[in-house]
């Protein structure tokens, strides 16, 4: 595979990484995930809004402008004759230097990105899946997409061993977001979800579905709601660039409603489907 290292394209073998790199050592530096549909990216220019963003709040300084990078993201698909479902996975540190926890004077940014093939998770998707809670532990500034995911990871690992899909997080009991996902509650007809305050990611894919929700007159109400909340919720489900719209059926071996995902959920799916399918041709 060809990868994208800092602005020129090389072979994965060839990339070689300095263990004094401040992505390994402090986890200095931020990342993000774009979907490619049938060789195409869907919300490209949302997630290089976001990296410009992430990447600005840790001043960290990228190599490129928005436009060049767009134009790279794009080149390297064509560089590497992708044509079928995956994502890029691309990051940015702030570089390599002797061991020091202050920003080194002289670095430049460190970044690469790679494309990874990707199926959609169609069973998951039609049936649901299970998910725990996990009392939500990170620092108060969860809209930079940081490399440092540790609480992340850890809760991720707890929802595998109980054989669950995801955690969702919380803070004394206010559902915040999941371990790699954005959460929404549907009840009498109104979708919930956290704000798009400091304490969640900002999902691209939650910036759309607040678009789908207005095209299809579904209120979008942006209202936190509790772990007691889900538990006599109508619908429940997450959203991710690699979970898309993804029903959920189960909270800490609870079913909720009657365990199948609900018919606004199905409504928001179908509008995701349809979206990326436009991205496509536009
Ligand atoms: N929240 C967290 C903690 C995430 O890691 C992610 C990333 O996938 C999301 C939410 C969803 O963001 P997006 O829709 O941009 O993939």
């Amino acid at each position: 595979p060809i990868i994208l290292s800092q602005t020129h394209f090389t072979q994965q073998e060839d990339l070689t990484y300095p263990f004094e790199e401040r992505g390994l050592q402090f986890g200095d530096g931020v990342y993000e995930v774009i979907r490619i549909y049938d060789g195409t990216y869907y919300l490209l220019a949302e997630h290089v809004d976001r990296l410009f963003r992430s990447a600005e709040a840790i001043k960290i300084v990228l190599p490129f402008s928005k436009k060049e990078i767009t134009d790279l993201l794009l080149n390297l698909l064509d560089k590497n004759g992708m044509d079928s479902d995956g994502i890029v996975y691309m990051q940015a540190t702030r570089g390599s230097a002797p061991r020091t926890h202050a920003f080194p004077s002289e670095t430049e940014a460190n970044v690469y990105a790679y494309i990874r093939d990707m199926p959609c998770k169609t069973d998951d998707l039609s049936k649901g899946v299970s998910t725990i809670t996990e009392r939500d532990t990170r620092w108060e500034n969860c809209y930079i997409k940081s490399l440092n995911l540790l609480p992340n990871v850890l809760a991720k690992q707890a929802a595998q061993e109980s054989n669950s899909y995801e955690a969702i997080f919380h803070r004394d009991g206010i559902v915040t977001e999941c371990s790699s996902s954005n959460i929404f509650l549907i009840k009498n007809g109104n979708i919930y979800t956290h704000p798009a305050t400091k304490r969640i990611l900002h999902g691209c894919v939650r910036m759309r579905i607040e678009q789908f929700a207005a095209n299809l007159q579904i209120p979008f109400i942006e209202e936190a709601f509790s772990t007691a909340d889900m538990a006599m919720a109508d619908e429940l489900f997450l959203s991710s660039t690699t979970s898309e719209v993804m029903p959920i059926i189960e909270v800490d071996n609870k079913t909720i409603a009657n365990g199948k995902p609900g018919s606004i959920t199905r409504k928001i799916q179908k509008a995701y489907v349809q979206d990326a399918a436009l991205s496509k041709v536009r």
